[in-house]
């Protein structure tokens, strides 16, 4: 599932992609849960706009337009957001992928039916593509000056949290430590993988009480997780199952986890079998001896 590093990965790239083009035709699948805003309400809305910014909150991309609406884009758990014409081979999952024969893995994409979202441009550069097998992505749009719940409720982003944010929300709460990092209300952002892996580097157990992280151990996993996310920025993002980045390439950052999707293999650094839990309804990866 696309998290911090992913999403502004996406807004990155995706940014001149958008930004100062101005919105020809608009094709999307039919009504579904994707679709906050009803397909043929959200295509008469965009028809003629200008992408002024691409910004991020947490993990949704927020696209200001020159009518001051705004369209909201949520990647869920498999979406895809990127340019026509990379190879098709690319937006499959890595498995799927290596199934197709050679000359199918140099074809272009052409859209398919999880293609939901089309965006043409009035300057006839490349189309801009959300695909989305499982459909938890969102699109939704905003009039000039409409509040959104979804952005309404996000806490501080996790990359300018201080340690302060992480303590006073960890105070004498019961939940586990993995589900107050998960909880997008505490620290935006934070996803599965990132949380693993900070709470590794911290040497704290995911189903730990939050409120029995220690000031010092709280300090250790807010630089643990700003230390991975900006890894991850650097690397690309984790391309696990199907993200990918808008200009098709993939992230390098699954191969320095250091627990996440580890099971069962030495931990780096005493070679104790990684163990997965479910713990805050997630499946968790740790390091039984280093981790308490
Ligand atoms: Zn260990």
């Amino acid at each position: 599932m696309p998290e911090l590093p992913e999403v502004e990965v996406t807004r990155r790239q995706l940014s001149p992609l958008l930004v100062g083009r101005t919105i020809r035709a608009v094709a999307t699948t039919r009504p579904s849960r994707f679709f906050v805003t009803p397909p043929r309400t959200l295509a008469r809305r965009l028809l003629g706009r200008r992408v002024l910014t691409l910004e991020r909150r947490g993990k949704y991309l927020l696209a200001r337009l020159d009518d001051d609406a705004r369209l909201l884009l949520h990647l869920g758990m498999t979406g895809q957001l990127f340019a026509a014409g990379i190879p098709g081979v690319r937006l499959l999952s890595s498995t799927r992928g290596s199934a197709l024969a050679p000359e199918q893995q140099a074809e272009a994409f052409r859209p398919d039916s999880h293609t939901h979202l089309i965006i043409r441009f009035s300057d006839g550069g490349p189309d801009v593509l959300f695909r989305d097998v499982r459909k938890f992505g969102r699109v939704q749009w905003l009039a000039a000056g409409e509040s959104s719940p979804r952005l309404d409720r996000l806490g501080v982003d996790a990359l300018q949290a201080r340690p302060a944010d992480l303590w006073s929300a960890t105070r004498g709460r019961r939940r586990c430590i993995k589900a107050l990092l998960l909880d997008q209300s505490v620290l935006a952002g934070v996803g599965n993988i990132y949380a693993d892996e900070a709470l590794f580097l911290a040497g704290v157990r995911p189903s730990r009480r939050a409120g029995r992280v220690s000031r010092a151990e709280g300090h250790r996993l807010l630089a643990g997780l700003k230390r991975v996310l900006q890894r991850s920025l650097a690397t690309g993002g984790s391309s696990i199952s199907d993200y990918i980045q808008p200009g098709g390439g993939r992230g390098r950052y699954q191969d320095e986890r250091r627990v996440y999707g580890r099971t069962g293999e030495p931990c780096r650094r005493c070679r104790t079998p990684i163990v997965r839990r479910l713990i805050a309804q997630r499946g968790s990866h740790f390091c039984p001896r280093c981790q308490s």
